[in-house]
């Protein structure tokens, strides 16, 4: 590896030792590690040709990849070499790797699991393909000023990006409006506007470098670089449009995926993304000498969300349009090709596009989507009047996936039980065996083995290798846990990871944190679902319960915040502002006497995630029951062994069921009483009048406690607490007081925790996204391993 790292360092970045910089040597150790995935990437690539296998193809409109760099190493099985390598050179292991900028194609959740499930497609030899957008933008960073956000443009592409290899030569034109002409009895679609889709591939690695897979990003290029006529006469912005205007396509990340957005640079962004990754999927299968009528043996498509939905009526125009399948034939190979991951139940996130738009953007399509909707009814006359695709002037995108697809999945138990019966009944009454269940998973290959080297190592120590691929094998730990020494070690192993979590909020925060304190972590999106409300309400109760008795024996606690909130969504910017200004009453109190300390790191991501999570001791997974459709942040932390307080809410349920209900901290409202509280008008008002605790906590607010300068800046909030409350923060809040109360009362007993917190380890496996791609393949994909 010296050798090689230093061959790149002078040959690929044009320096010597003397001279280089941190990104030189970061560089250089990349392309030596890139070097290693080329070969078995090459020989997955030709098995998949000279055999046939069915490829997997996941599109999504998010990645949230994070750093590659060390993931790779650790795939590979060299992450020790790597290092000392690395370290031989005289440079500091963690340096190289942290000097990675995060790659944030994505949101949240959603985006973080396509890339733990491409991640786990090329462990499992899954052959596939991920279809995404490559932003020149990612998600935005996130800064406080005064405690508020403000956002800022991220540009991971400034530097050099070692992972990724243009491909000048797979491009495709993807039009856009214009209009529909019939020419010789056939449909042609005449674009208004064209632009090139042109590929950019990363290799994913799988574990233990036996397989590997392809990420496929796409880029926006103008058909005409630019309109020399115009430059010619001196009007060099004008010259310059097509250009601009292509590039928009691939420019930002929309910044939520919480709510619907009807702009047409969205649906375009859609658009652009499906029909590159259908052209490329066509042509590829072409090439394998196969016919189109047996596309579906050969080539499944997921859509990950509704995002990518326009998938279906595109198949349908390329298989008639273009090849002359009769519609019938074409319907059906779609709906045989296609799944469709349902991902929320939220109404404000299903998208809908009105007609108008979309007839305007993609005309061809839109006469597509009204003929699969008459399609549908034809062949599925019960279908009642209020049902359909096109309804009300808009194409309902929910719909039009479900139709299109021969599967359609929820993301967890719960979730999917609430798709059956409160998003799609009828179209579920119609299609009794399409909707089936594939609980979400992590890769523990990312999320323990590098994110936690010490309990990994102590894993090892006591199973054996090879838990990474094969994640059940946790149990095996359940022999030690009646062992002290094992959970001494366990403890220690946690202790080691909270002592580094509290030196580095020390440098970067400037505040001063006990380890030994109980770590309670709060990290995902800012929501009102997601209840971050709930958690600040409960802080300021205990802040206040301390002071009024500063001598008594209180737990410590570190309760830590994480997460960014959409650029236009107030109500999530005001909750974060109310996080950082209790915290800058709470820090700063005497009284207190650090027995409490509120931390909020500016800029979630997933760098920052592998940082928090193997520290944490409390999980706070605590959102309305029936409104977060799995979660995944809850499995990262139960398998690092953090304890949940949690709401019976998506695989927070079977979260529990796996690692015990007496290992987990359960409480709140469930779904179905959270839809009967709600008929009561007054639920939040009822709540608050039997909580002194609540009333003290929201008077306090209301009299600015927290916001000296400005006492009426929560006026709004507790007003809102009182007369709405829709995602029932009062009505659970005394329930959430109590758990926390018997949290204390836990952690105050070592051997009792430890033997909880171990427990979640070794009853986590699952909850492998190993596993979940196994469902996928087999109930959906109908794809065997080439392994
Ligand atoms: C896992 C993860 C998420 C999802 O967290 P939830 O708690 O399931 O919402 C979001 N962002 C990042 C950076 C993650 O790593």
């Amino acid at each position: 590896m010296r050798e090689e790292i230093l061959r790149h360092l002078i040959y690929s970045m044009g320096k010597d030792a003397g001279h280089a910089s941190v990104y030189d040597w970061r560089m250089a150790l990349s392309f030596a590690i890139r070097d290693r995935i080329v070969e078995p990437w090459f020989a997955a690539t030709k098995q998949t040709w000279e055999q046939g296998h069915k490829r997997v193809y996941y599109l999504s409109m998010e990645f949230l990849i994070g750093r590659m760099l060390e993931d790779a190493a650790i795939n590979l099985g060299m992450r020790a070499a790597c290092r000392e390598a690395i370290e031989s050179l005289g440079q500091d292991w963690r340096a190289v790797v942290e000097d990675e900028p995060d790659a944030a194609l994505g949101n949240g959740g959603l985006g973080r699991l396509a890339a733990c499930y491409m991640e786990s497609m090329a462990t499992l030899g899954c052959p596939g393909y991920g279809y995404g957008i490559r932003y020149e933008h990612g998600l935005f960073r996130q800064r406080f000023e005064g405690g508020q956000q403000v956002e800022t443009p991220e540009d991971w592409l400034k530097q050099r990006h070692p992972w990724e290899f243009e491909r000048p030569e797979a491009a495709y034109e993807i039009g856009f409006k214009g209009g529909v002409e019939t020419r010789n009895g056939k449909t042609v679609w005449v674009p208004a506007e064209t632009v090139i889709a042109e590929a950019f591939d990363m290799p994913v690695i799988g574990w233990q470098g036996k397989w590997a897979n392809t990420l496929r990003l796409w880029s926006a290029k103008p058909t005409t670089l630019f309109d020399l006529a115009r430059f010619n006469h001196g009007d060099y912005t004008a010259a310059a449009e097509p250009e601009t205007l292509a590039r928009t396509l691939s420019r930002v990340l929309y910044p939520d995926d919480t709510t619907y957005q009807g702009k047409e640079l969205r649906l375009k962004q859609e658009y652009f993304l499906t029909g590159a990754a259908l052209h490329d999927i066509i042509r590829r299968h072409l090439a394998g000498g196969f016919k189109l009528a047996d596309l579906a043996k050969h080539v499944a498509i997921q859509m990950n969300d509704t995002h990518p939905a326009i998938a279906g009526p595109e198949l349908v125009r390329i298989l008639t349009d273009l090849y002359d399948m009769p519609f019938d034939d074409a319907i059906a190979t779609a709906i045989e090709c296609l799944g469709y991951t349902n991902h929320t139940l939220l109404p404000e996130a299903l998208e809908r596009w009105a007609t108008y738009l979309m007839g305007s953007v993609l005309p061809r399509h839109m006469q597509i989507i009204e003929q699969i909707d008459a399609w549908h009814l034809r062949t599925n006359p019960s279908r009642p009047h209020y049902v359909g695709i096109v309804k009300h002037h808009e194409v309902r995108m929910g719909e039009l996936a479900f139709v299109t697809a021969h599967k359609v999945n929820g993301v967890s138990a719960l979730h999917t039980e609430l798709v059956k019966q409160n998003l799609f009944p009828e179209l579920h009454k119609l299609h009794p065996d399409r909707i089936v269940n594939e609980t979400n998973g992590v890769t523990p290959r990312r999320w323990l083995r590098m994110a936690n080297p010490a309990l990994s190592h102590l894993i090892s120590d006591t199973i054996g290798e090879g838990w990474e691929a094969d994640l059940d094998r946790l149990r095996e730990l359940e022999l030690s846990i009646e062992d002290k020494g094992f959970r001494d070690a366990f403890a220690a192993a946690k202790r080691v990871n909270k002592e580094a979590l509290s030196n580095w909020i020390g440098q970067t925060q400037g505040v001063k944190i006990d380890p030994d304190a109980l770590f309670d972590v709060q990290i995902k999106r800012i929501h009102e679902y997601k209840r971050q409300l709930l958690n600040v309400l409960q802080t300021i109760a205990q802040w206040h319960e301390i002071r009024n008795d500063p001598t008594a024996d209180w737990q410590p606690r570190v309760k830590i915040f994480g997460g960014k909130a959409a650029p236009g969504y107030q109500a999530a910017k005001e909750i974060i502002r109310l996080i950082n200004d209790v915290a800058a009453v709470v820090n700063n109190d005497p009284y207190v006497d650090g027995r409490l300390k509120i931390i909020y790191p500016p800029n979630y991501n997933v760098s920052m995630a592998e940082r928090l999570i193997p520290a944490s001791d409390l999980s706070e997974q605590i959102s309305t029951a029936g409104k977060e459709a799995s979660g995944t942040g809850n499995m990262k932390f139960a398998l690092n062994g953090a304890l949940t307080i949690g709401t019976l809410d998506g695989a927070n349920v079977e979260i529990r069921e796996q690692v015990g209900p007496e290992n987990f901290f359960l409480f709140g409202l469930t779904a179905q009483e959270v839809m009967k509280h709600r008929e009561d008008p007054e639920h939040a008002r009822h709540a608050i009048l039997e909580s002194q605790t609540l009333q003290d906590v929201l008077q306090m607010i209301a009299e600015g406690r927290f916001s000296p300068d400005e006492p009426t800046r929560y006026h709004g909030l507790v007003h809102n607490m009182w007369h709405s409350d829709y995602f029932l923060v009062a009505s659970d809040f005394e329930a959430y007081r109590e758990s926390q109360a018997e949290v204390d009362k836990t952690f105050a007993e070592p051997d009792k925790w430890w033997r909880m917190a171990a427990m979640n380890t070794a009853r986590m496996g699952f909850f492998s996204s190993d596993r979940a791609i196994r469902g996928y393949m087999t109930d959906i994909w109908g794809t065997e391993s080439a392994l």
